[in-house]
């Protein structure tokens, strides 16, 4: 194989015990007034520049630290005893902020941040699955602050990286990105050559929500799998839902109330169980049946927008956000390759010979007479699009 080696990171949560929650919400308080400085300084005076984030990062100190130089900077910091790699953390979250903001049109700035710190070097010590020392502000003065640590494990042969402290009603949890090799580094194209099988998957809004196949270079599909539970999903939101909107009639309130948190949770964890459960079985039929690339249809703007819209937040087909990125992760982590292929007109041609086709409930019929399901006819022609992209002949 490659000489290069390749990494997948994937976050670990545990759960924090301390003495000092209150150090870890003013660090953070902090931290947040931080990223607001930086954001505000970022918008208003390098907003045009076409910078990287390390030059930007670069330019944002320049304009607020006094450097070796001693030269007056314009903006100085208005505060004094910021380690510098909180500082760090925080002109990049910063910078993420405000490329997200100038990203999408018509939104207000951010008034307000709150969120969690990342420690990156310098800021942390000893990190181990049950304990870790954290370099915490309380109020006045920076100091170590040892924290116990519970109900997970870093991988062996994994590489912990820059923890994060996540603070939530429930409790304070924190979150250590691992590395971890990936058993398979090849690029797609070398994958090709070695005529590898791929899997193409397509999602839909019905009950069977992930259907995927395995497709061998000559564009042959072979053991189409259906995976069902888009509906089991679907009716377990409703559910919870209908508790919502029943507390909702009962208090007259907006649905946000403390009582209604824990559904809005119920609904989080669903919407994860359930994109797990999904993007796992699609890993393991690749695992089982040896393809190595695993081919994803890639939307349109305008499909997202609307699409996704017309189906519902809580719908089987809404999941399949959270499905596809969850797959990008674990397959490499397999070593399974994921690329995304234009999914236009997968659905409406026919895979046999690319003339249209006429859908009739789970049956199309082409107007050359070709037949067949119809979601393995786009799972065909998503896969073969793929094949066409590497130069393959395909019939
Ligand atoms: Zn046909």
């Amino acid at each position: 194989m490659g000489k290069s080696i390749f990494y997948s990171i994937t976050t670990r949560r545990f759960n924090v015990r301390t003495k000092h929650v209150e150090y870890l919400v003013k660090t953070q308080e902090f931290y947040n007034e931080l990223v607001k400085f930086y954001y505000d300084l970022y918008l208003d005076h390098l907003a045009g520049e076409q910078l990287s984030s390390q030059e930007l990062l670069r330019a944002l100190e320049k304009l607020t630290v006094v450097g070796r130089d001693k030269q007056e900077v314009p903006y100085l910091l208005p505060w004094k005893k910021v380690p510098l790699y909180f500082r760090r953390a925080a002109i990049n979250a910063a910078v993420a902020a405000g490329k997200s903001y100038l990203m999408r049109n018509q939104q207000q700035r951010t008034r307000q941040f709150h969120q969690a710190v990342t420690f990156y070097k310098g800021m942390y010590q000893d990190m181990t699955e049950s304990e870790v020392t954290l370099k915490v502000w309380n109020g006045e003065k920076w100091r170590w602050l040892r924290l116990r640590l519970s109900g997970n494990k870093i991988p062996e042969n994994a590489q912990p990286m820059s923890p994060s402290i996540v603070i939530k009603s429930s409790g304070i949890e924190l979150h250590i990105p691992v590395k971890e090799l990936v058993p398979d580094g090849r690029n797609a194209k070398m994958r090709m050559e070695a005529d590898e099988k791929i899997c193409p998957v397509i999602f839909t809004n019905q009950d069977t929500c992930v259907i995927c196949g395995c497709m061998t270079v000559d564009g042959k599909l072979e053991n189409p799998n259906f995976i069902r539970g888009g509906r089991s999903y679907e009716n377990h939101c409703k559910d919870v839902l209908d508790k919502i909107e029943k507390s909702r009639q009962a208090s007259g309130d907006d649905g946000n109330c403390k009582a209604n948190q824990k559904y809005w949770l119920k609904l989080k964890n669903l919407n994860d169980f359930y994109s797990h459960k999904f993007s796992r079985e699609v890993i393991e039929y690749c695992l089982k049946h040896g393809a190595k690339i695993l081919v994803l249809p890639e939307y349109q703007e305008t499909y997202s927008k609307y699409v996704m819209t017309t189906v519902g937040n809580w719908s089987p087909l809404h999941l399949s956000g959270q499905i596809r990125e969850k797959l990008k992760y674990k397959a490499w982590q397999e070593g399974i390759l994921v690329l995304e292929v234009n999914e236009y007109h997968i659905s409406s041609t026919c895979s046999v010979c690319g003339g249209k086709v006429k859908r009739k409930n789970l049956e199309y019929q082409c107007e050359n007479g070709h037949r067949g399901n119809a979601y393995l006819n786009t799972v065909r022609n998503l896969g073969k699009r793929c094949l066409n992209g590497f130069g393959k002949q395909v019939k």
